[in-house]
């Protein structure tokens, strides 16, 4: 009965490791570099999923109308009216703009957090918090460097 038990058990596991490999893979094959010159800041955040310094974004101080593009693929992904200072050293959004990003549940140092990709070449960006302050409740917390703000006009 025992062997039966620990037989089922490995083969749940095995099961649960089936059905998130493809997904893993899947999440892996879709990242790209694009941008041939990205620094090696830049890669370590968007294909390594580091995070730069606090408070060391140009684009904290950065209220000029406009959008944010991924700084790999180009893809627009926030809109200046959705930018807000969150006080915590990182550019932070309300809402992004639709079908921008795909996000995945990060574990890492022990907690639990939604991670975001851009949807267009996979680079990480950033997390998003359900602790914002305007209707939409979210807080995108994005690395400066993984951003290209481009100003209207
Ligand atoms: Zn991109």
């Amino acid at each position: 009965m025992i062997y039966r038990r620990t037989f089922l058990k490995t083969l749940g596991l095995s099961l649960v490791t089936l059905i998130f490999l493809p997904y893993n893979f899947l999440h892996a094959i879709t990242k790209k570099i694009i941008n041939k010159n990205l620094s090696k800041d830049q890669k370590n955040i968007m294909f390594n999923e580091g995070t730069e310094k606090p408070f060391t974004s140009k684009l904290l101080k950065e209220e000029r109308n406009g959008f944010y593009h991924c700084a790999n693929c180009g893809a627009k992904l926030f809109s200046s009216s959705s930018k807000f200072d969150s006080g915590t050293g990182w550019p932070s959004f309300s809402e992004a703009l639709p079908g921008a990003f795909l996000t995945k549940i990060d574990y890492s140092f022990g907690m639990k957090r939604i991670e975001y990709h851009c949807a267009n070449c996979g680079a990480h960006h950033g997390h998003v918090f359900e602790d914002g302050p305007t209707t939409s409740g979210k807080r995108f917390c994005n690395n400066g460097l993984c951003l290209i703000f481009v100003p209207d006009n």
